[in-house]
Formats: structure tokens, C-alpha cells, sequence
């Protein structure tokens, strides 16, 4: 933890640290060495991933920057395999940090989402989708993970 002015939601566990450790089951496209990609099941895109760092931090003030590197390469792969598995006319990348930012996870976490077809991103509600359906998600996006450049 750093010292900032930044106001976090409240909240003593971490969902996002659970997943990671498998004591919650989460649909996975990605495990690193720092950082990892998953699908959200509040998908506001098509489809919608969260790029995460592997250790927990809470903000992006508190990411390392070998860790910065490596989230904004995943950010990238993860755009390209968007891209080609789901051929979206645009992709949003968001990342919210505070209470104001609408940050909802004390995790600092990346969206990477591809436009909806009515356009844009989904602000509003959304249904939370089954953990089957963001593996299988999950599975299309990693057939047309990029490799290595
Ligand atoms: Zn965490």
C-alpha cells in the first residue's frame, strides 16, 4: 500500500486475488508470470476481459514497472485477440482507480472490451453471465491469443 488521496471502495477480501489463488472458480484466458487476463462476467462488450496484475495492488500507483510493461503488453495481446476471434468495428481499453472513477475491485485491473453492435460500451445494468459462458468466452479468445513478438 501507498500513501495517495485516491478513496477506495470498502471491503477487507479480494475477489480478484481469490480467483487467482482458485479458491473462487473464475473463467481464466491467460496465467503469467505478473499478469493474467480474464473474462468478466459483467460483460459490457463483446466480448469484455480484465487484464490484472498477478500480485495485489490496489491502484495503478502501486504497480511496479516491470509490471506496468507487462500489463500493457497483455492489454495489447489481448486487443489482438479480440480483434481476430470477435472482428469488432472498434475496442475500448478503461481503467478506474477510486470510489469517482467507479472503481468497484480494490485490484487494479484493465478493461479491454470490443465494441457492442449498437455501438459503444454497456454503462447500465447488466446480467451476470454463467461462469460456462465466460469459459467458453474464454476459450475462443485464447485460440487467437498472438504469440510471442
Ligand atoms: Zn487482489
Amino acid at each position: 500500500m501507498i500513501d495517495s488521496s485516491i478513496d477506495l471502495p470498502s471491503g477487507s477480501g479480494c475477489a480478484f486475488c481469490e480467483y487467482l489463488r482458485g479458491s473462487r472458480p473464475f473463467a481464466f484466458v491467460s496465467r503469467g508470470h505478473l499478469v493474467s487476463t480474464l473474462v468478466t462476467r459483467e460483460q459490457r462488450g463483446t466480448p469484455h476481459l480484465l487484464v490484472i496484475p498477478n500480485k495485489h495492488r490496489q491502484t495503478i500507483l502501486e504497480v511496479t514497472d516491470s509490471e506496468a510493461a507487462a500489463l500493457l503488453i497483455e492489454v495489447r495481446d489481448a486487443a489482438f485477440a479480440i480483434d481476430a476471434a470477435y472482428q469488432r468495428p472498434g475496442i475500448a481499453v478503461w481503467q478506474n482507480n477510486g470510489i469517482s472513477a467507479h472503481q468497484a475491485i480494490r485490484h487494479v485491473h484493465f478493461h479491454v472490451a470490443g465494441t457492442l453492435d449498437s455501438g459503444g460500451t454497456n454503462w447500465g445494468e447488466v446480467e451476470e453471465l454463467p461462469l460456462a459462458d465466460a469459459k467458453q468466452i474464454a476459450e475462443r479468445v485464447r485460440a487467437h491469443w498472438p504469440s510471442r513478438r
